[in-house]
């Protein structure tokens, strides 16, 4: 199917050519009839899907035809969104789409001055893409109104809960006219959600879910190293190192203090990088995102929040520094990579300590992951210091025979594995019992490695 089929005015078919999209994807082909027939949606999608396409063209398509001409200080579609990043790239779409029309579009967020955003209310806007708290603080102002509102979209409906969203979606909700079309997206559909779903659409709204929950874009290869919290930085730097076709990597770390420290240790090994976390100003996290847009920089670290508005194409990896509480930010973080058809990679770093989240991640993917190349984590090893190498421990674990218990001075004396090569296990070897492991030679500095053990 292509977009000419799919009955849309030549103005925005034209805007369509001309940002390069050839044929409409998956929420697209299903989306944008519906919307057209002027039911309500709930779609059920992950970014990296084109959902903001799938819902903003239709939308153009009926402000355009509806002939309704905007009052000031009203807008006749309201998008809601849980982070600037994010509604400054929907509100990008929405001005790319309608390049074409007399369409215009105003977004409007916190964290900055209001001056300019009441400024572009004041006769009236078609879109209006906003975050929660900003919108309710300009309609108290009573900068802008929601009288006219004829479209409602609320967009990765799932984090704005997360956010703590819900009072002041539920406040805009009670303000918004009643005839109107909604349209509601979120990644994952748990129970609160469907909840709010039902609360905002109309009965007969139809779902549309494009990628099942839990089922990552095919296209994306994953990974996870098990590996000790201490050489987390010293894995990442020897991946980026000996890769460099890891050419557009985004880093997620935990904490804002985690990620300006992987920063700062990847500047220091003279790997270009920033990072991006709530702490930094609106302009620094602009300025970072644009310097790895254009490739000026090779590593962007960012924390879940931040990230939510990264929408950068062609991310070749995806690295999960620290490892996520909730499957559902992994399964965000990944989308990051493997976009609009080209392939991707994820790759996980596990400490002992995430363990669970690991489970949990698995449990949700039905899959165990693969673990990464484990020759890499021997390299690691032998670049650790001389004190923390193996061998020092065998020298621990020869002063410690001193006080062996009488019983166990009994057992048969094992074979010396002082001078045994460390970790020359090959990979399959990897799946015997722990036991077994545990009397292999060398084991005990892999598990050392991992950090399963001091
Ligand atoms: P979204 O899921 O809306 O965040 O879109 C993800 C990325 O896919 C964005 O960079 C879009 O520009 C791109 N995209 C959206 N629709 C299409 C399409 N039909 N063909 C190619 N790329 C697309």
């Amino acid at each position: 199917m292509d977009f000419e089929k799919l009955a849309l005015k030549q103005p925005l078919l034209r805007a369509i050519r001309e940002v390069g999209y050839s044929k409409p994807t998956p929420i697209q082909e299903k989306a944008i009839p519906v919307l057209l027939q002027k039911k309500d949606l709930c779609g059920i999608a992950q970014t990296g899907t084109g959902k903001t396409a799938a819902f903003a063209l239709p939308i153009l398509e009926l402000l355009l035809i509806s002939g309704v001409i905007r009052a000031s200080k009203c807008c006749r579609t309201l998008v809601l969104l849980p982070t600037r990043e994010l509604a400054i790239q929907v509100a990008d779409c929405f001005e790319k789409y309608a390049k074409f029309t007399a369409i215009k579009t105003a977004c409007i967020f916190g964290g900055v001055s209001d001056i300019p955003q009441k400024r572009a209310l004041l006769h009236g806007v078609d879109v209006l893409v906003a975050t929660p708290g900003r919108l309710l603080d300009l309609i108290a102002q009573k900068s802008i109104s929601l009288k006219q509102i004829e479209f409602f979209v609320l967009d990765e409906a799932d984090r704005m809960l997360d956010m703590g969203f819900i009072h002041d979606i539920r406040k805009i909700l009670s303000m918004l006219p009643a005839h109107r079309q909604n349209l509601f997206f979120s990644a994952t559909m748990p129970s609160d959600i469907v909840d709010l779903a039902k609360s905002i659409l109309r009965k007969d709204y139809e779902t549309i879910e494009v990628v099942p929950t839990f089922t990552p874009v095919e296209c994306i290869t994953q990974k996870v190293f098990h590996v000790g919290k201490k050489q987390k930085s010293l894995l990442l730097k020897e991946l980026l190192f000996i890769h460099p076709e890891m050419n557009k990597v985004l880093v997620f770390s935990r904490t804002k203090h985690g990620a300006n420290r992987i920063s700062e240790t990847l500047s220091k090994a003279g790997i270009a990088s920033a990072a991006i976390h709530g702490n930094k100003s609106q302009t620094k996290r602009q300025e970072a995102l644009g310097n790895f847009k254009t490739e000026q920089i090779r590593v962007l670290v960012a924390t879940d929040i931040a990230a939510r508005g990264i929408d950068v194409d062609n991310v070749s990896h995806v690295f999960n520094y620290d490892l996520p509480e909730l499957p559902e930010t992994y399964m965000h973080r990944i989308g990051r990579t493997g976009r609009a058809g080209k392939e991707g990679e994820a790759i996980s770093f596990c400490s002992p300590e995430e363990r669970f989240e690991l489970k949990a991640i698995e449990k949700a993917l039905k899959m165990k992951l693969p673990e990464g190349d484990s020759s890499i984590l021997e390299k690691i090893l032998a670049a650790l210091p001389k004190e923390s190498k193996p061998e020092n421990y065998q020298q621990r674990k020869s002063k410690k025979k001193k006080f062996k218990s009488p019983k166990a001075q009994e057992k048969p004396k094992k074979e010396n594995t002082e001078n045994s090569p460390k970790l020359e296990v090959s990979a399959p070897e990897m799946g015997k019992s722990r036991k077994k492991r545990r009397n292999r030679p060398g084991s005990r500095a892999r598990r050392r490695l991992r950090g399963e053990i001091e």
